[in-house]
């Protein structure tokens, strides 16, 4: 149970880094702007921003429109190069295609 707390707790400060890093890439400056150019609640973006919320599915499709990035990289999710299937980009080893350890 606090192993699944911890978890969540780490995938909101991942999507709210790398929502930062979605604003840079697309030369916004603040989290006004981004609601504004996504067309969606500042409370909701603001939430996010700062790691209290991750954003819903509605919400992340409109940032990915706003800002040019995908959905996939602000959950940190990348395509496997032998299957094509979706995998986590923080743990590709856990991944069937992946060359097993001994
Ligand atoms: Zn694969």
């Amino acid at each position: 149970m606090t192993d699944q707390i911890n978890a969540e707790r780490a995938f909101r400060d991942s999507v709210s880094g790398r929502l930062k890093l979605a604003m840079q890439e697309a030369g916004i400056e603040t989290w006004q702007e981004l609601a504004d150019r996504a067309g969606c609640s500042r409370v909701h973006v603001f939430r996010v921003l700062s790691g209290r919320q991750v954003p819903s599915l509605h919400l992340a499709r409109k940032i990915a429109i706003a800002t040019g990035f995908s959905v996939d990289r602000l959950c940190h999710l990348g395509e496997c190069r032998e299957c094509g299937d979706t995998v986590d980009e923080e743990d590709r080893g856990s991944h069937h295609c992946a060359p097993r350890r001994k």
